[in-house]
């Protein structure tokens, strides 16, 4: 069968510390080994094309080319950090929050992203679920009719071909109590060929107006919005897809008020939704990638008022064993007593809020 050139592209990856050396020197190759043990290496020939190799600080580097600091663990670092196992009451399917369920629709991904959360999963090339997971997952959804919302995730669900994403759509589409359907997906960003005018045609097959289809996608930093990227988000969006964008605050790469005001409003211009700026999961082997919270925290106050509304997404902290996320916030306003509020303004101005007494 012939290949979609979204496949061979795919094919031509970069996987291996061999392949890694033509672009960039690596010094200790039996170390790098070690760390391609714990997480495997892909990085994309669109992505390859948009590093610059000779910058060791590029940000699309950082978060593509394994280094050796994956081997350093530090103590709070977990394999399961967001506890997807602690709440997964059948193969393949976390169901945390009362409304919306995640399925790991396959484990697979174009590019393994170095600060991922779930690498000791994404990294085995683990089995996705098969025919009779699929059938218990429906089950499951059928006997839950509180669900209302799933979330294809993975891995990356778009990696799966034509055929089994139109399944999984259909098969999802049956449910009725199923009003939404996501998909969080990093291929408009690592595999912008992906979007084919096939795949348009499937999600659009799938949609109608009470029942949307939602991409959360996840850039990073505005080196990755080429124009394969944008051309790629346009034809989502013109489909009548609502596409978001979630990622997380990236030590070296998006720590700077000015790179995330430049990467929200670029979204927002090509018409994706900045939705989430995640605090990095504690995943073993990722700290050299954590920012502090208390500087997300600054970093995010800093972009209040100066940053258009419509481009600012919340701060979040997904809590370990699967407590569920939380916004992480400036505390703008303080209650002092009765009815004062002391409040500050987003250019830093003190002042006191008086509110009127109820009129009941
Ligand atoms: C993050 C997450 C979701 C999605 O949460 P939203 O806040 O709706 O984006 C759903 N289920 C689980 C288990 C999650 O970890």
């Amino acid at each position: 069968m012939e290949l979609e050139p979204w496949q061979t592209e795919l094919k031509n990856c970069v996987r291996t510390i061999d392949e890694l050396e033509q672009y960039i020197p690596i010094e200790n190759k039996e170390r790098m080994r070690e760390v391609l043990q714990n997480m495997r290496l892909s990085i994309t020939p669109h992505t390859l094309s948009l590093i610059d190799f000779k910058n060791p600080n590029d940000p699309i580097l950082l978060m593509s080319v394994p280094q050796e600091k994956e081997l350093t663990f530090s103590p709070e670092e977990l394999v399961d950090p967001i506890g997807d196992e602690a709440k997964s009451p059948v193969p393949f399917l976390t169901h945390r929050y009362p409304d919306r369920v995640l399925i790991y629709a396959t484990f697979f991904c174009s590019l393994f992203c170095r600060f991922c959360f779930r690498r000791f999963k994404t990294g085995e090339a683990n089995p996705g679920p098969v025919k009779s997971d699929i059938e218990n997952i429906i089950d499951y959804l059928i006997e839950h009719p509180e669900v209302e919302e799933v979330i294809l995730t993975g891995g990356d669900p778009l990696t799966l071909l034509d055929a089994q994403i139109e399944e999984w759509l259909r098969r999802l589409r049956e449910v009725s109590s199923i009003r939404r359907i996501r998909f969080h997906t990093r291929v408009p960003v690592n595999l912008p060929s992906r979007i084919t005018d096939n795949l348009i045609s499937i999600l659009k097959r799938c949609m109608d107006p009470i029942h949307p289809i939602f991409i959360v996608t996840h850039f990073n930093h505005p080196n990755e919005i080429a124009p394969e990227n944008i051309a790629a988000i346009a034809r989502l969006v013109d489909a009548g897809i609502v596409v978001r964008n979630q990622g997380p605050l990236l030590k070296g790469v998006n720590d700077d008020a000015g790179v995330l005001e430049e990467l929200f409003k670029r979204l927002t211009d090509i018409r994706v939704v900045p939705y989430y700026l995640h605090q990095l999961d504690l995943a073993k082997g990722t700290n050299h990638f954590r920012v502090p919270i208390e500087e997300g925290i600054e970093l995010m106050r800093q972009l209040q008022g100066n940053v258009t509304g419509i481009a600012l997404p919340r701060y979040m902290l997904d809590i370990p064993a699967g407590k569920g996320k939380i916004p992480l916030v400036y505390e703008f306003a303080k209650k002092i007593e009765g009815n004062s509020w002391k409040i500050e303004s987003p250019s830093g101005e003190k002042l006191e809020y008086q509110e009127p007494n109820s009129l009941n």
